[in-house]
């Protein structure tokens, strides 16, 4: 018994010295990659501005890019005006890119109105879809709302995977101010039967504070119940307009890098 320990402990110690040794043969170009090589990109010239290949979903001029989620055979019917975007409550509903996407990096601008009531859930309430999945609030939601200074649930406020993940931090600004989310998405992948395959990730920076560091996703948001997985591919990126009745708030400089 004693013996083969020892025999077992000896062979290691021989692979140890034998990977040492083929380490010292190695030149540094050994472990040197070239291929592929990353494509060049062009940096806006401050960190929000479009880089060069980025699908633009709004520019400030319209609304081409987008359509209703309810009845996506009609254009989106949000108000555009002085190059921003605002959800319109009454008579609408959510709107959502006519492109579908699997995996990206999402830079969106969301503003607060100044003149902002309501408490809790109903101050300010919308929310980025990282996959709509259906009509309504299907799919994936992080929350946008007012939370400088105004408490809900902590798994329901500002840049929270709504009723699932918590932010790392309370990065709000002011209601008036611009507010940027910049979100990494990794689309959930689903097994011929349906099954769940890899499930769905996302990092994210509020106003460039770190909120969501590669949270793996449970499934799809539910507003009642624990969330759960329903097989799905590439999917649109919803925005919400929240029945609540505080004023609506707007958005800008949207864009979108499919990776
Ligand atoms: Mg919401």
């Amino acid at each position: 018994m004693l013996k083969h320990f020892f025999l077992a402990g000896a062979s290691l110690l021989t692979a140890v010295a034998v990977l040492a040794q083929n380490n010292q043969k190695m030149k540094p170009e050994d472990t040197e990659v070239y291929q592929p090589v990353p494509p060049v990109v062009t940096p806006g010239s401050t960190p929000q501005d479009a880089p060069s290949d980025a699908v633009i979903l709004f520019d400030g001029k319209n609304l081409d890019q987008w359509r209703m989620t309810n009845d996506t055979t009609q254009p989106a019917n949000w108000t555009v005006a002085d190059g921003i975007l605002t959800v319109k409550k009454k008579g609408s509903g959510n709107i959502e890119t006519k492109q579908r996407f699997m995996d990206y990096q999402l830079h969106i601008e969301w503003r607060i109105p100044s003149n902002i009531q309501g408490t809790g859930q109903a101050r300010g309430n919308s929310g980025v879809f990282l996959a709509s999945t259906g009509k309504g609030d299907g799919g994936y939601e992080m929350q946008v709302l007012d939370c400088y200074n105004n408490t809900t649930y902590t798994n329901g406020q500002t840049a929270a995977i709504y009723k699932q993940s918590v932010p790392l931090a309370n990065a709000c600004k002011k209601p008036g101010d611009w507010q940027t989310y910049d979100i990494v998405w990794t689309a959930p992948r689903f097994n011929d039967d349906g099954s769940l395959k890899s499930a769905a990730r996302v990092t994210a920076f509020h106003n460039g504070v770190l909120v969501q560091n590669n949270y793996e996703l449970t499934g799809q948001t539910l507003y009642i119940g624990h969330p759960s997985y329903k097989a799905h591919g590439a999917s649109p990126i919803k925005l919400q307009a929240h029945g609540d009745s505080s004023e609506p708030i707007s958005f800008r400089n949207i864009w979108v890098r499919p990776l």
